[in-house]
């Protein structure tokens, strides 16, 4: 059975790229850019909370970064620096394998060094804090928002929770639509460019990781205005309106631009080849409210805006964001 610093030594020590000191000593030594703030974020993944026990490991280290760089982007910050602090009820060697490989694999993917962390015996449990640098006055807050922006959204909502659906068999998806809702779920793909490009454009960024609906509701709450929403899908409560409206775990982001600068948010969507959709616009209030339409502009029953840990008991089996 290996040591816990063997474990760390084989599995979590690698190169860093931009590091003054890494993982091996009481703390690590990080240099921020000149001219720029460090936006520090914190996330924690719990299993049978926030992950299934079975989940595949590779993924799920993906996904324990991944969720913490979304935060970055929703900041407008490109991310730099991690740590990661780890609980295991025992040292399986091929599963901490697996999952170092695709923690590591985002780390790559979005240019962080892994520079720490904790590593503990205990309930499966995977906490990151993770160290990003934006231009100083430059991040991206929810408090920006005002009456008049537009309200848009990136890629497609709700196929996490499509994908989750799925696998639990709650619904059948066909092919490709279930590739894409799957990976969805398991692989996020955090829009650090997205966010980065949005700096001096959007007024107000969150990620979706609790909803469209709720996540947009902190951005009325933080920016004190309302919004009206025109949404291509059904009124009536199918699982993919819901998915659409309230599903979590979907980390695009929700933000909002003034309506004259719409022509550069569409070349953006292009620039990047990801879908950016506008979906609505901010009213002056009252202060958090969402007015939902459909396409012929009949008003839709909103469903319960999304995922809150302590104000909705889960099905038995069912994974939060
Ligand atoms: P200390 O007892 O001084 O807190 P530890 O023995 O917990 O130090 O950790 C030794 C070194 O390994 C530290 O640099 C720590 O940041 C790092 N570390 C521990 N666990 C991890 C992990 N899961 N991933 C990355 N670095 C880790
Ligand atoms: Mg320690």
């Amino acid at each position: 059975m290996p040591s816990e610093f063997e474990l760390i030594a084989r599995y979590f020590t690698r190169g860093t790229t931009h590091t003054t000191l890494g993982v091996g000593d009481d703390g690590a030594l990080i240099a921020p850019t000149p001219g720029c703030e460090l936006v520090i974020s914190t996330d924690m993944l719990v299993e049978g909370t926030h992950f299934l026990p079975d989940t595949d490991p590779q993924d799920l280290g993906w996904k324990t970064l991944a969720v913490n760089v979304s935060d970055m982007a929703a900041m407008g910050a490109r991310p730099r620096w991690a740590t990661l602090a780890i609980a295991l009820p025992h040292a399986d060697e091929a599963w901490i394998a697996a999952f170092a490989q695709g923690v590591f694999a985002c780390a790559d993917e979005f240019g962080i060094d892994l520079i720490g962390g904790d590593t503990t015996r205990g309930p499966r449990n995977f906490c990151v804090t993770i160290f990003g640098e934006v231009a100083s006055g430059k991040a991206l807050r929810r408090s920006g928002a005002r009456a008049g922006d537009d309200v848009w959204v990136s890629g497609k909502p709700g196929q996490a929770a499509l994908g989750l659906a799925h696998l639990q068999g709650r619904t059948a998806l066909s092919e490709p639509h279930r590739a894409d809702c799957i990976a969805a779920l398991q692989r996020p793909q955090p829009r650090v460019a997205l966010g980065l490009a949005l700096q001096g454009l959007a007024t107000a960024a969150i990620d979706v990781s609790d909803g469209l609906l709720a996540d947009l509701g902190h951005i009325l709450e933080a920016s004190a205005v309302s919004a009206q929403l025109t949404i291509a899908v059904p009124p009536a409560p199918t699982l993919e309106r819901d998915a659409y409206l309230s599903g979590g775990d979907d980390y695009e982001l929700v933000f909002t631009v003034p309506a004259q600068a719409r022509t550069a948010v569409t070349a953006l969507a292009t620039k990047l080849a990801l879908p950016l959709t506008r979906i609505g616009s901010i009213l002056a209030g009252p202060r958090g409210s969402i007015e939902l339409r459909d396409l012929e502009g009949r008003i839709v029953e909103p469903p319960h805006r999304g995922y809150d840990h302590f104000m909705s008991l889960p099905e038995a089996g069912t994974v939060a964001p």
